[in-house]
């Protein structure tokens, strides 16, 4: 049996932290006692950023192919120990073994992939000037850091990780506190993939104490964080405060997914149901907010709750578990919360709005409707397997209801017109909209908010541009 360090991974070795501060973790599915691991203080978040600020001019200076060798090989290692990353992310983040195993870890590699191909094309251009000529250079930034989340955690630390590396910069990475044990192997594989010490720090910690230290911290040059929009705008605003670090925000979302009646009925609801219940809803670009053209209303809401009750929950280990737990106590009464905040507004249960039976956090599949434009449920983040659904009559009508939210992150439309397709994907305020699918994410394709769902981009040539600084360099070629 393989046994996961419990250190804090700092210049390729784990070490415990200051005051041998630890983190107490818990299995979701069962409540229980799951492991401890070192809790970066203060001053260890210092000793990460003075070994990534060493590594740093020699990583910078490392070939670009060498770059690209490394992350291939990383990608290769992730390959290799997928079922214990699978199951790592299952005990501690409550993830289906199967969704991790079958989405975050491919689609990790595939990021690496990508990002590899990068490396040794991140290159400027040549420009005329009436002096004479000038180019640019995309260097790399410097000291980086990533603050994730515990939804999807090694899919979104590696969407950072392969592009600030394979733009030579060097990065500290800080593990969301109630899942950090994908990142103790994380770091095992980084010293088998030859990575040289310190080019990647990963330290478990709280987000108060760990993540607050990062965004104080003066030699970080950038921030890229994913989490919650509360967080986000006290990153931004101790930016601000200190040494005005680039801060990128990955935040929240309330997604809208948007039925017509000419879609093929049975593909919208597979794809709004998963839109869902995908993780428990746990997910930033949930299609939790569901519109549904009135013509064919009735009939949606019926087939929707049917499906819905399909749900097996149970361990996320086992195959025939399709709902796994809500990832804390905390997060299943803030979900259940806005179940009586959905009747107080008038809505009607659909079904769920309850916890299930089991000594772990679940949560039945919720959801409401005939759910007005201003209800709390149609206007905040639940994250949780809940959804809004109300009906509309016209494409105006639908187009100005999706709009109406502070987030902009993500939406679905479901139509067998092309022409609607194409208007109703350039009216709507979203960084993704995908049509007659829901929620897919590739490597290639930029990814991120507008609103307050944030800015910057992960994944795709954007992204790599985010991980870079861009530098004029001029030449005067006339005589003088
Ligand atoms: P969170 O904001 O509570 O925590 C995110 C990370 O920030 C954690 O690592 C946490 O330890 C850290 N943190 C907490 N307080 C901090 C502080 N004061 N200073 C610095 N760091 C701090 O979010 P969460 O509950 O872990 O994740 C859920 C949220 O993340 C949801 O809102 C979801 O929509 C969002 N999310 C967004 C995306 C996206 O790509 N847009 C992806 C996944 C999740």
């Amino acid at each position: 049996m393989h046994v996961v360090p419990t250190g804090l991974f700092i210049d390729n070795e784990f070490i415990p932290a200051t005051n041998d501060a630890t983190l107490e973790l818990e299995n979701p599915s069962t409540g229980g006692h799951l492991a401890t691991v070192s809790a970066a203080q203060s001053v260890d978040i210092d000793k990460a950023v003075q070994s990534s600020e060493r590594a740093f001019s020699t990583w910078k200076a490392t070939s670009p192919s060498s770059r690209r060798d490394l992350l291939n090989t990383l990608a290769d290692l992730i390959e290799k120990n997928a079922a214990e990353l699978a199951s790592l992310e299952s005990l501690d983040a409550g993830i289906l073994y199967r969704d991790s195993k079958g989405f975050h870890i491919p689609q990790s590699i595939e990021n690496l992939r990508y990002f590899a191909g990068w490396a040794d094309k991140v290159d400027g251009e040549t420009l005329t000037i009436p002096e004479g000529m000038a180019y640019t250079r995309r260097e790399p930034i410097g000291v980086c850091a990533a603050i994730v989340p515990w939804n999807s955690p090694l899919m979104i630390t590696i969407w950072k990780l392969a592009p600030a590396l394979a733009a030579g910069n060097t990065l500290v990475i800080k593990t969301p506190e109630l899942c950090p044990l994908f990142g103790q192997k994380l770091g095992e594989l980084i010293v088998e993939a030859g990575f040289p010490p310190g080019v990647v720090n990963i330290l478990g910690g709280l987000g108060t104490v760990a993540g607050a230290a990062i965004s104080e911290h003066r030699s970080i040059r950038k921030i890229s964080f994913t989490g919650s929009r509360a967080v986000g705008s006290q990153i931004l605003a101790t930016s601000a405060r200190t040494n005005l670090k680039r801060v990128t925000l990955e935040l929240g979302g309330k997604g809208p997914s948007i039925i017509f009646a000419d879609a093929d009925l049975d593909n919208a609801l597979f794809w709004a149901g998963l839109g869902i219940t995908l993780n428990n809803g746990q997910v930033c670009i949930a299609g939790s907010r569901i519109y549904v053209q009135d013509t064919v209303y009735d009939k949606f809401v019926k087939e929707f709750s049917a499906r819905s009750a399909n749900a097996v929950h149970g361990d996320p280990l086992l195959p025939e578990t399709t709902k796994g737990p809500i990832i804390s106590a905390g997060q299943r009464n803030r979900i259940l919360s806005f179940v009586d905040k959905g009747k107080e507004s008038g809505a009607t249960l659909l079904h769920g709005g309850t916890a299930l039976d089991g000594a772990g956090h679940f949560v039945a599949n919720t959801a409401f409707i005939d759910v007005s434009q201003s209800a709390s449920i149609m206007q905040q983040e639940v994250f949780g397997p809940f959804a809004s659904i109300a009906p509309f009559s016209s494409e105006d009508e639908v187009i100005a209801k999706a709009n109406d939210s502070a987030y902009g992150l993500s939406a679905a439309i479901f139509t067998a017109d092309l022409n609607r397709a194409f208007r109703v994907t350039e009216a709507i305020e979203a960084g993704q909209i995908t049509v007659n699918m829901w929620g897919t994410v590739n490597a290639n394709t930029p990814f991120g908010g507008l609103k307050e769902s944030g800015f910057g981009r992960d994944m795709g040539k954007d992204a790599l541009e985010e991980w870079t600084s861009v530098k004029s360099v001029k030449f005067n070629l006339m005589k003088r």
